[in-house]
């Protein structure tokens, strides 16, 4: 629970008509519908209007109770909007430039303090007091807390970046987890991927997001999911299906089930990067002695800094366009219908994404 500034030194904002925000209240219960007529935004903070949200896997996750939330939550951290308010003395993207009303813009999944010791030492997304989007119980004045909504109530110490007006909402909206989760994974590698294998398990967005950029700075990618429709549409992500090469110099494990696997079949040299284990698994044996033999280099990527958001943002914008990244956005739904979204997006073989757009 943030501290409450008083009243004065925030700027009250009118809504009319009122925001909506759908809010989860707890496996098997239909989404309650919250208007919200007003906020009040400190320094540093920007009300948006949202765009485009799309629904993440680890939404339908909380929603089926595989993974714990606080209630009353507003899910949702995919999105894409436009400023519609700014706080007294402004706000900034993450490059600093000076945030505008009009702006379309995408955020970071966390809310960071900017002064605790790991913010100051880069890793502000492990801030000691963070705060996360669509992960939140709504509190007083901090209603507006995820994508399930018409506007998100962006505070300080978010990562706001710029969004060009020529790219599709659908590829922007899952930048936020996806794009910028993958980008902080493939920089993890920590060497030129020109020429390497990268081999990838799971070919959910952040897999094939994570394909899609090694492929570009020059990798040979390969992936590993049971499902021949991600494989098939993985190709489409740079990625050589069916090939027989070299041990992987590079393995991306954005699966969460293929942990030993991946340890065991980086080369001597090589690098594990664990992105996918954001839920409850049985712990996997490690052979140490084998890891200190082969010399390899096993690292974990949770969440992603501001700057891996602002890269991603650019690589979409870029050379990204080379792939097809609006095509993971299946149905897109009303917010009014966002029961039916999710239910959409828990159902068998359902697209990466499934969208909710506010009307
Ligand atoms: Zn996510
Ligand atoms: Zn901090």
């Amino acid at each position: 629970m943030r501290t409450l500034l008083p009243h004065a030194e925030l700027r009250d904002v009118v809504l009319r008509p009122a925001a909506i925000a759908r809010v989860w209240l707890g496996v098997g219960m239909p989404l309650e519908t919250v208007a919200v007529p007003g906020v009040a935004l400190a320094a540093g903070d920007a009300l948006v209007a949202v765009e485009l949200s799309t629904i993440c896997g680890s939404d339908v996750h909380t929603v089926r109770g595989d993974r714990s939330s606080p209630v009353p939550v507003v899910l949702g951290h995919e999105s894409v909007g436009r400023v519609i308010a700014i706080g007294e003395g402004g706000a900034h993207t993450v490059e600093g430039g000076e945030l505008r009303v009009g702006d379309r813009v995408v955020w970071s999944v966390t809310v960071s303090c900017g002064t605790c010791d790991r913010c100051a030492a880069g890793t502000a997304q492990k801030c000691r007091s963070l705060a996360k989007y669509g992960h939140e119980r709504i509190e007083p004045r901090w209603e507006l807390t995820g994508g399930f909504a018409s506007h998100v109530h962006l505070r300080r110490g978010t990562s706001i970046v710029r969004a060009p007006e020529s790219l599709p909402a659908a590829v922007l909206a899952p930048a936020s987890c996806a794009t910028a989760t993958a980008w902080a994974a493939v920089a993890r590698a920590g060497r030129d991927l020109d020429g390497v294998h990268v081999r990838v398990y799971g070919a959910g967005l952040v897999g094939l997001s994570a394909a899609a950029i090694a492929a570009d700075l020059g990798a040979r990618v390969t992936v590993v999911d049971p499902s021949e429709q991600r494989r098939r549409l993985a190709e489409r992500f740079g990625v050589e299906a069916d090939a027989d090469i070299e041990s992987p110099k590079v393995v991306i494990e954005a699966s969460g089930h293929a942990v030993a696997q991946a340890i065991d079949e980086v080369d001597v040299g090589g690098t594990v990067v664990l992105v996918g284990s954001v839920f409850p698994a049985p712990p996997v044996a490690l052979d140490a002695e084998d890891i200190v033999r082969r010399l390899v280099t096993i690292t974990g990527v949770h969440n992603y800094s501001g700057s891996d958001l602002s890269a991603a943002v650019g690589f979409l914008a870029g050379r990204g366009r080379a792939y097809p990244f609006g095509d993971v956005v299946g149905a897109v739904h009303p917010l009014a219908d966002a029961d039916g979204a999710l239910a959409d997006a828990a159902a068998p073989d359902a697209p990466l994404r499934i969208g909710l757009v506010p009307r």
